[in-house]
């Protein structure tokens, strides 16, 4: 079983330069200020919840259920029914499928313990659906079909339990998937692995060329080589672009085109790149002339009017998204 043994608890690039400053205090007065830290170290066990999370390493789900008013807990928090005067609970194997409960949200801008992973979706999955009382699980929600959008998941689908290939002890073990996006073969699978699933090169959706979209798209070409051109005299925008280079390949309905960054500098060019880092996808055009117009990409991909394949692409759109406001600051400056 796997135990991470010789990972420090606390990241090793987790500090702050030694550093002493004055600062001004709220009477007015200079103060020195200087840079410390304060690390309490400790081991905590699971207590209760250990058979859950033990069954999770091990590739179950299991529930707690009460002998004698039959409500199922998932996570089992507890062995003994708090609704039954702390009657005995015993272990049930649950199904790994499920349903949610409510529309999920999307989180973009987590807490800082979570800044690497999003946009991430979460939500409470009903499993223990044949119980007469039963509690949701909270848990992790993935998509096959590229970045996490408004959409798919959504109330009463039913999903499938995916576990991760390596193990903990967390939540994190496990994730559930819309059962639609399963391999009928895999569907019954259990326990299915994330591994058995592809993740890393999803299908774009498909875009529909539509000639109405044509002026549109060309309205927005020449929107982002306005842009592009100002960016050549902007330091801000070159900064923000500083030390990044990736090709976007997009799709949109009135025609498609090419993105590049590179040497500080935005290229664009029309039809798709032989070699691209992300395709996206945005059947209106419009999308990318509202970038230009002071409005967000990272925006539309939220919405889901963008389409994006992965996390990795959605981190390069925040440079993207700075580039009007740096460009009509430094312009604005040179009148
Ligand atoms: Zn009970």
């Amino acid at each position: 079983m796997t135990t991470r043994r010789g990972q420090p608890a606390l990241p090793l690039d987790f500090n702050l330069p030694r550093d002493w400053r004055e600062i001004q205090g709220r009477d007015g007065r200079t103060y020195l200020q200087f840079t410390t830290h304060m690390v309490t170290f400790y081991e905590q066990t699971y207590g209760e919840h250990s058979r859950f999370f033990m069954a999770l390493r091990g590739g179950r789900l299991i529930g707690s259920k009460c002998t004698t008013c039959a409500q199922v807990m998932v996570p089992a928090a507890t062995w003994h029914c708090p609704n039954c005067n702390f009657a005995e609970m015993r272990e049930v194997e649950l199904p790994h499928r499920g349903i949610l409960a409510h529309t999920a949200p999307v989180t973009v801008f987590p807490s800082a313990s979570f800044i690497g992973d999003a946009p991430f979706a979460r939500g409470y999955v009903d499993v223990a659906t044949d119980a007469p009382i039963a509690s949701y699980l909270p848990s992790r929600l993935r998509t096959t079909t590229g970045l996490e959008r408004p959409g798919i998941f959504v109330k009463g689908i039913e999903l499938k339990l995916v576990f991760e290939d390596e193990r903990v002890g967390s939540i994190r073990d496990i994730f559930w998937v819309p059962m639609t996006e399963i391999p009928p073969p895999l569907r019954n699978k259990q326990p299915l692995l994330a591994s058995e699933l592809n993740f890393a090169s999803p299908v774009p959706p498909e875009v529909k060329k539509d000639p109405a979209k044509a002026a549109a798209k060309d309205r927005a070409m020449a929107a982002m080589r306005k842009l592009a051109s100002d960016v050549e005299r902007s330091r801000r925008a070159q900064a923000d672009l500083a030390n990044r280079a990736f090709v976007l390949g997009i799709k949109t309905g009135g025609g498609d085109f090419a993105l590049d960054v590179a040497n500080s500098r935005l290229l664009i060019r029309e039809g798709l790149p032989d070699k691209s880092d992300f395709i996206l996808v945005a059947d209106d055009p419009d999308v990318f002339r509202a970038w230009v117009n002071d409005g967000s990409l990272t925006d539309a991909a939220v919405e889901g009017s963008l389409w994006l394949p992965n996390k990795e692409a959605f981190q390069v759109l925040p440079a993207l998204d700075r580039l009007p406001r740096s460009t009509r600051r430094d312009l604005r400056e040179a009148k």
